[in-house]
């Protein structure tokens, strides 16, 4: 049984189903508790005015369904120093920040562009080096020291760290490490460095569609399976 899912899009971003439907789908998925965690500004089509709008559906859907929600932001580290794509002043009345790479949002320069981006691109053909590697590690444990991030999301996906390093980075700053439902693959070769630090995790789905929401139970297992003890995983509330 999980608490709750702290990872879901909804239409305001590219997610199908609305901040309702989500919210239903985690009533019939017996969780408490969701989040919904649109992506950050530096997507075109988002803005802070329409996390506002969110917010607002997230407070209504509450009130229908009794699923306790959070209005959050899935933000973009879009620079080798960390920055996220949230202005400073607007991070206080965000509920709920959870961060992550992502290849196409915009990046903060050209030289974050070419450093960090690019070699995205070609997943798999082109392998990070060594000195990227430790750059991008840079850049994740940067923005978890600088902002008041819940989790980080899929981590090691397209941006290749060291997880190791940013899973204790993450510990000592109280920030979760998401297992995340999609992206397991990038976990692979790692988990014993994940289970090795002091890290605590949470395990979302990181649904587009309202059906996928508190879909967990899979990645969970296998999380599990890899030597993750399941009392590090915070949503987690047993049998
Ligand atoms: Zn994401
Ligand atoms: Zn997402």
């Amino acid at each position: 049984m999980f608490i709750g899912d702290y990872h879901t899009h909804t239409k305001f971003s590219d997610g199908k189903g609305s901040v309702l439907d989500n919210a239903l789908a985690a009533k019939r998925m017996g969780l408490r508790e969701m989040a919904v965690t649109d992506h950050g500004f530096r997507i075109l089509t988002m803005s802070f005015k329409k996390y506002l709008r969110a917010k607002r559906c997230c407070r209504e859907a509450e009130s229908q369904t009794g699923v306790k929600i959070y209005a959050g932001v899935e933000a973009d580290i879009v620079s080798l120093k960390g920055d996220v794509d949230i202005r400073e002043d607007h991070i206080e009345p965000i509920e709920y920040i959870i961060a992550g790479f992502h290849k196409f949002a915009f990046p903060r320069s050209i030289g974050d562009f070419f450093k960090m981006y690019f070699v995205t691109y070609f997943n798999g053909l082109i392998r990070p080096s060594k000195k990227a590697v430790a750059r991008n590690t840079r850049a994740v444990v940067s923005a978890i020291n600088r902002y008041p991030i819940k989790a980080l999301t899929h981590l090691n996906h397209s941006l290749k760290v060291n997880v190791g390093e940013v899973a204790k980075a993450c510990a000592e700053k109280g920030v979760l490490v998401e297992i995340n439902a999609k992206h397991l693959r990038d976990f692979k070769g790692v988990w014993g460095d994940l289970a090795a630090s002091n890290a605590r995790f949470v395990v979302n789905s990181d649904a587009h569609r309202p059906n996928e929401v508190g879909r967990v139970q899979q990645a969970f297992d296998e999380a599990v399976k890899q030597g993750i003890d399941p009392k590090r995983i915070v949503n987690y509330c047993g049998e």
